[in-house]
């Protein structure tokens, strides 16, 4: 049986991925320190023989047995990963170096969690793996963007110098059941919103647009990239790439949901990206022919239902 660690796997991604490994009918080692995680989003897994929760700071090295590693562990919405900044890069900087040196000590795979935030404020739409992005290095969301480009450099160092087998994959805007209701993120913020009855809250004009992926279908594309040869690392995108602006997902938002509550328009955030969406190509051809499978109204309307059940 597969031993799997999954670095943030109390998170709302690494949950989905926890449940779906245990599926798969894989021993899964879920590493967290609850700081954005939580135990409601595991309390399914625990009385799995096959589950094994390991309450860890990443930065910190570990010795686990294991044959792959999913590594997720970071704060990954605006508001949590800027609340302490220097605390974030350490998880993205520390956190890789002791999972690659676990993957060199154990010869296992290591599939890195990156994001498309590695483009910044895109200058080329769509978003190819092989253009290098405009990221400010020095403004507040630079913790994260620039931690999450010295991962991949990590992992394309220890593949060349140490021959680990790294799988890169790049993250666009995810969204599902378990995110937080206070964590910040766009479609969690609108639904909790509308569900209260309170104002919507769009920042800018609400022009700026985003590409969203339901948990599933990244879940599947993760699974995917994990079983890839040994010789492929990627960068991959994994994402949908139906674009909508901001403006529509609130539209949208309150014609599922049925609320009456009204849009505000507040200030733009600093480096907010202005446009964002996947060319996902090389997902396709390389992850098995893999295609997000879940249109935006089917999966807000899981989450809306997610949301009403917790709030
Ligand atoms: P999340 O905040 O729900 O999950 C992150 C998890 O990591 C949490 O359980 C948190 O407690 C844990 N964690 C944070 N710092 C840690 C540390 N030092 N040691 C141990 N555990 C730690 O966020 P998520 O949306 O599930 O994101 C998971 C991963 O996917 C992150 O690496 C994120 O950068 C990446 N990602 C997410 C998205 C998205 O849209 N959700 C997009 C791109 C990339
Ligand atoms: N946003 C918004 N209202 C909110 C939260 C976010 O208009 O209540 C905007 C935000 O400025 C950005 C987009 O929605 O343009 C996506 O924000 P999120 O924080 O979800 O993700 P990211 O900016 O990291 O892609």
């Amino acid at each position: 049986m597969k031993k799997i660690l999954v670095t943030g796997g109390a998170g709302f991604i690494g949950s989905h991925l926890c449940g779906r490994l245990l599926a798969e009918g894989c021993h899964v080692v879920c590493m967290d320190n609850f700081f954005t995680g939580s135990c409601d989003n595991i309390r399914g897994y625990m009385d799995n023989p096959e589950f094994e929760l390991v309450e860890h700071n990443v930065q910190q090295p570990f010795d686990i047995d294991v044959d792959e590693i999913y590594n997720l562990a970071c704060p990954a919405s605006p508001i949590h990963y800027q609340y302490d900044a220097i605390d974030t890069i350490r998880t993205c900087i520390l956190g890789t170096i002791n999972g690659l040196d676990l993957a060199v000590a154990k010869n296992a795979k290591f599939l890195q969690a990156s994001t498309s935030e590695v483009y910044g404020d895109p200058l080329v739409h769509p978003q190819f793996e092989n253009y290098w992005g405009n990221v400010n290095p020095v403004g507040i969301r630079s913790c994260y963007d620039e931690g999450k480009r010295c991962a991949e450099t990590l992992c394309m160092d220890y593949h060349r110098q140490c021959g680990v087998k790294v799988k890169i994959i790049r993250i666009f805007n995810t969204y599902g059941p378990r995110m937080l209701p206070d964590d910040g993120r766009v479609v969690s913020n609108m639904i909790v919103q509308a569900l209260k009855g309170e104002p919507l809250t769009v920042f800018g004009n609400g022009g700026q647009t985003r590409s969203f992926q339901y948990i599933d279908d990244l879940v599947e594309g993760m699974l995917r990239m994990m079983a890839t040869g040994d010789d492929f690392t990627g960068p991959v995108n994994i994402g949908n790439p139906s674009e909508f602006t901001i403006l529509e997902l609130a539209q949208l938002v309150l014609e599922i949901s049925e609320s009456k509550s009204r849009i505000v328009f507040k200030e733009l955030p600093a480096d907010d990206p202005k446009r964002r969406k996947p060319d996902i190509g090389l997902a396709r051809r390389m992850l098995q022919g893999w295609e997000p499978r879940v249109p935006l109204r089917n999966g807000l309307s899981q989450t809306i239902e997610f949301f009403r059940s917790v709030l």
